[in-house]
């Protein structure tokens, strides 16, 4: 466990999200569930959500997800809300506290921002709270039109320096062609080399996220120049946690270690 003690993890929207926006109600219970009891066996736990966009569309009762900036920033500001209100009743039930961090790439880029983010993280921590991070969509336009909570949850793990970054997402792990187009494809279970990573990937889309197969790399290769492991698996069943805790071997690991030849 030792070596794995500190662990940033990521869930996309189609984790905590029903297709149609909704919050995903028995999912978020299950991963509050697990991420508290592995908080109580001496895990540090930094919860990177996506999520707000898809539910203030629910919420506001709109057909779909805004096309313009200002709509999903109007969106994300309602479904902020709900999520960090959902995530504070559940972790409650399981007797964790949670306190939630909003950043923009302005204040993770800026030395100072930087800086009183790693503090703030740490406080938490030693406080025993799960922080809870998403970007700033209501005012970081640059996030919306290009960014993505993969890259953000690596940034994170590497300012807090992290032992582990897990990407739970809507797919296995990476596979060695797009498994929605042939169902042949392999599971590829570890990556050394993160270039034959990037050719495999289909950079294909889920619905609701913004983040595709590449962000994932994009973020494994961040968190590999901070010495960090990635590990990306399906959300589908939060319990999947304790494996990867234990260094059971799921989904794909984005080691960091050269391929032993
Ligand atoms: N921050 C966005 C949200 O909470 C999602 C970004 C992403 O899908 O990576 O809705």
């Amino acid at each position: 466990m030792e070596d794995r003690k500190r662990i940033v993890v990521k869930v996309g929207t189609s984790t905590v999200c029903h297709p149609n926006g909704a919050p995903n109600l028995r999912r978020i219970e299950k991963l509050c569930r697990t991420l508290s009891d592995l908080k109580n066996t001496g895990h540090e736990i930094i919860l990177v959500t996506s999520g707000a966009i898809g539910a203030g569309t629910h919420k506001m009762k709109l057909e779909s997800r805004p096309k313009s900036i200002a709509g999903r920033q109007a969106a994300a500001a309602v479904g902020q809300c709900e999520l960090m209100s959902i995530y504070d009743r559940f972790f409650l039930d399981y007797g964790s506290l949670t306190g939630q961090i909003l950043l923009t790439k302005g204040i993770t880029e800026n030395e100072t921002g930087r800086k009183n983010v790693i503090a703030t993280l740490n406080a938490l921590l030693e406080m025993q709270v799960i922080p809870i991070i998403n970007e700033n969509d209501s005012v970081a336009t640059e996030e919306i039109v290009y960014g993505d909570n993969d890259t953000l949850s690596a940034v994170v793990a590497a300012a807090a320096k992290a032992d582990l970054l897990v990407l739970l997402s809507d797919i296995e792990g990476l596979f060695d062609t797009d498994p929605t187009l042939y169902p042949d494809a392999q599971l590829i279970s570890i990556v050394h080399d993160y270039d034959k990573a990037r050719e495999a990937a289909s950079g294909s889309h889920s619905e609701h996220g913004t983040g595709g197969m590449i962000t994932k790399i994009h973020a494994a290769t961040i968190a590999r120049e901070a010495g960090i492991e990635t590990v990306l698996t399906s959300g589908a069943d939060p319990n999947v946690l304790y494996d990867i805790c234990e260094g059971v071997s799921v989904g794909t690991l984005f080691t960091v270690k050269e391929e032993e030849s």
